[in-house]
C-alpha cells in the first residue's frame, strides 16, 4: 500500500506543495515547529533515509539545499536546521525548519495551528524565493 506521502505526491491527499522535480517533492509540514517547516521526500517510495543510494541521498540534499536557502530568505532566521526522524511516516525525509534558537528544533515543543490561507501564504513566500 501506497505511503501516506506517495498519495500526497500522487495528488490523491492534497498539500502544501513548494517544489518538486522529476524524483523530489518538497511541502510544508502539517503540524510545523514553525512557520516556514518544510518536509522534503523523494518520490521513490524508500522507508529509512540511508536505505537510499549514495547517489539518490546526495541529489536529494542538494534538493534540499535549495528548498531550505529560500525558506531562509521567506522566513529570516539564524539557519535553517535540518533534522531526519522518520518515526512516524514510513517513507523517508528531511524536516527543514527555521531556527533562532536550539529549541526551535524541538518536536516535543507545541506545534502551530495555521489557517488554509496561512499555509497558502507560507508555502507562496518560500516559491517566490526558488
Ligand atoms: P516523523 O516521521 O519525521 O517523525 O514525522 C512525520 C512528519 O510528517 C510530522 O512532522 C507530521 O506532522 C508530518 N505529516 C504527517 N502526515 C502528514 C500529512 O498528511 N501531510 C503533511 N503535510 N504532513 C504530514
Amino acid at each position: 500500500m501506497a505511503t501516506i506521502f506517495s498519495r500526497i505526491v500522487a495528488g490523491e491527499i492534497p498539500c502544501y506543495k513548494v517544489a518538486e522535480d522529476e524524483r523530489f517533492f518538497a511541502f510544508l509540514d502539517i503540524n510545523p515547529l514553525a512557520k516556514g517547516h518544510t518536509l522534503v521526500i523523494p518520490k521513490q517510495e524508500v522507508d529509512y533515509l540511508f536505505d537510499l543510494s549514495d547517489a539518490d541521498l546526495a541529489a536529494m540534499q542538494v534538493f534540499a539545499k535549495h528548498i531550505a536557502l529560500a525558506i531562509g530568505k521567506a522566513f529570516p532566521c539564524r539557519k535553517v536546521g535540518q533534522a531526519v526522524l522518520g518515526l512516524e511516516v514510513p517513507h523517508a525525509h528531511i524536516h527543514l525548519v527555521p531556527m533562532q534558537s536550539e529549541k526551535d528544533m524541538l518536536f516535543s515543543n507545541p506545534k502551530l495551528k495555521l489557517t488554509d490561507q496561512e499555509f497558502q501564504a507560507v508555502a507562496a513566500a518560500i516559491r517566490a524565493e526558488l
